[in-house]
């Protein structure tokens, strides 16, 4: 592997080699070989990085700066992402196998983030409170945490990651990122652009690794005040673990099994474009993924004749051509995963009506392709209702009223999103009242706004990303009491 494709980590503003010299290997999910190597960190490593963030946290050149000043750097940041969309887009594609179409489309949209919490930087207000003690003033001052781990997945690294930069920034805290170990190279052309805006050195610090290696111990490192994570459940778990034995807050943004609802009154062709769209974009490998369709009985059997028609011309292939529908899966693990899922839906008694597994055809070369693949005759009790697949695999399942529909749209662990086909008002109100899901989407799927907030009911995840809210969850409160009276009163005498 020549230099070149070697890509090192960032620390105190500059680029550089882990501690023990050590590199791994990452793959493009097209050819299912390997590309570059990335700096493999170790506990040095995530030390050193950690101690920069802190001292930068209270060096005046971040510390000293105003929320609007704070705020500009957030909106060079945003211009100079608008102006590389293609080079990083290009980056993300060779990283996770996503469309460049999807990414593009992804990466022109990301500088709204930046914009929006570069603008929200300088309103965040305390209060003056009410105080009911004479000649007392009261009032409540917002303070950054301190340095913040965000730890990423591979399906949209820097957007997942924009969502946390971008309020933990604004609020003043610096951060450590910990990108996915099979997506940590996109992550080099962002932060050229990070230190092209001006952001002092040790702001922002990556580390690259494995999850269990490096990612826990950043989440273990005293000096971390907050982790801000997306990512499935089992690694969410065990980083709220440890982040409850440290005390720190985390916020988790986790995986879903989420569910489109299709009533008969629906315009069924707009339906049909939204499952599909919900489904196999991204090749199903999105935390919201339409996973389960819920259909009412009357209109089942034309609407899953609808699916198929526009599912069966799928284009697959290179991900890196404006032609192609649906791309590979990110990585061989998730490859193996998606299949034995598959095969256990088939063992389960579900009918594969499309599909059925890896896509072998000469379009998809050496890549990790699974076929875009349809079950029916899903039951509830069956993995494929219960867990998720992460990958370009729909289950369907008949209802018959309304509260058949929402029971089960409601019966897994899960609460991530939830779709609602139909041109009746007062039944969409209805089910985005009773559907248990962190963002409802009536008759559109897949919305998202950096004005909005983002984030799991259930097992789903904890806490909100986008919207105003949410640049509390990496700020803390203090309340401010100023004695004006002359006198002090007596000191065995608790004052009420
Ligand atoms: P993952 O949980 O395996 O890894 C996510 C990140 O956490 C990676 O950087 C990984 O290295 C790190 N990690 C793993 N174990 C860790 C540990 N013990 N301590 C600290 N860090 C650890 O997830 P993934 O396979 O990369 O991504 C797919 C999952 O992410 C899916 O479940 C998907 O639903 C979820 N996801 C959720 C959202 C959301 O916003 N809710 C968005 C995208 C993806």
């Amino acid at each position: 592997m020549s230099a070149s494709s070697r890509f090192r980590m960032f620390i105190d503003n500059e680029f550089v080699e882990s501690a023990s010299g050590e590199w791994f290997t990452t793959d493009n999910p097209f050819t299912g070989r390997p590309f570059a190597e990335v700096a493999s960190a170790n506990e040095e490593d995530v030390d050193r990085a950690v101690r920069s963030a802190h001292r930068a946290f209270n060096a005046p050149e971040w510390k000293g700066l105003t929320a609007s000043q704070r705020g500009e750097l957030l909106l060079r940041l945003a211009d100079l992402i608008a102006a590389h969309v293609e080079e990083l887009a290009v980056a993300e594609v060779r990283d996770n196998g996503k469309l460049i179409s999807e990414m593009r489309a992804q990466i022109a949209y990301m500088p709204q983030w930046y914009r929006y919490y570069g603008g929200l930087a300088n309103k965040v207000e305390g209060a003056h409170l009410p105080s009911d003690k004479k000649n007392t003033i009261n009032f409540t001052r917002y303070e950054p945490l301190g340095v913040v781990a965000a730890i990423v997945p591979w399906n949209s690294p820097l957007l997942l990651l924009a969502w946390k930069l971008a309020p933990a920034l604004a609020a003043g805290n610096t951060v450590v990122v910990k990108p996915s170990e099979f997506t940590s190279t996109s992550i080099t052309p962002f932060m050229e652009l990070v230190k092209d805006a001006g952001f002092p050195a040790g702001v922002v610090n990556v580390v690259t690794g494995t999850g269990p290696t490096v990612g826990a111990e950043l989440v273990r490192h005293p000096l971390v005040r907050k982790v801000a994570f997306t990512g499935g459940e089992t690694a969410g778990v065990a980083i709220a673990e440890a982040a409850g034995r440290r005390l720190i807050p985390a916020t988790l943004e986790l995986g879903g099994k989420s569910a489109n609802v299709v009533f008969a009154d629906a315009n069924l062709d707009n339906a049909a474009k939204g499952v599909i769209g919900g489904i196999f974009a991204a090749t199903g490998q999105t935390c919201v993924a339409g996973s389960r369709l819920l259909v009412q009985r009357e209109i089942a059997d034309e609407f899953i004749e609808r699916l198929l028609a526009i599912a069966r011309t799928a284009r697959m292939g290179d991900p890196l051509s404006t032609d192609t529908q649906v791309g590979p899966v990110t990585t061989p693990v998730q490859l193996g995963k998606i299949l034995r899922h598959i095969e256990d839906a088939k063992a389960e008694g579900a009918r594969c009506v499309l599909g059925g597994g890896r896509a072998e055809r000469p379009e998809c070369g050496t890549g990790w392709f699974v076929e875009p693949t349809i079950f029916t005759d899903v039951t509830p009790q069956m993995r494929l209702a219960r867990e998720e697949v992460f990958g370009p695999v729909l289950a369907i399942m008949p209802f018959d009223t309304d509260e058949e529909a929402v029971s089960l749209a409601n019966s897994t662990d899960y609460g991530l999103a939830a779709g609602v086909w139909t041109s009746d008002l007062k039944r969409a109100h209805r089910m985005a009242e009773q559907l248990q899901a962190g963002s409802v989407w009536i008759n559109t799927y897949r919305t998202s706004a950096p004005m909005s907030p983002f984030g799991g009911y259930k097992r789903s995840g904890l806490g909100r990303e986008g919207g105003a809210d949410a640049i509390k969850q990496y700020l803390q409160v203090k309340s401010v009491w100023i004695d004006l009276n002359d006198e002090y009163p007596s000191p065995f005498v608790m004052r009420l």
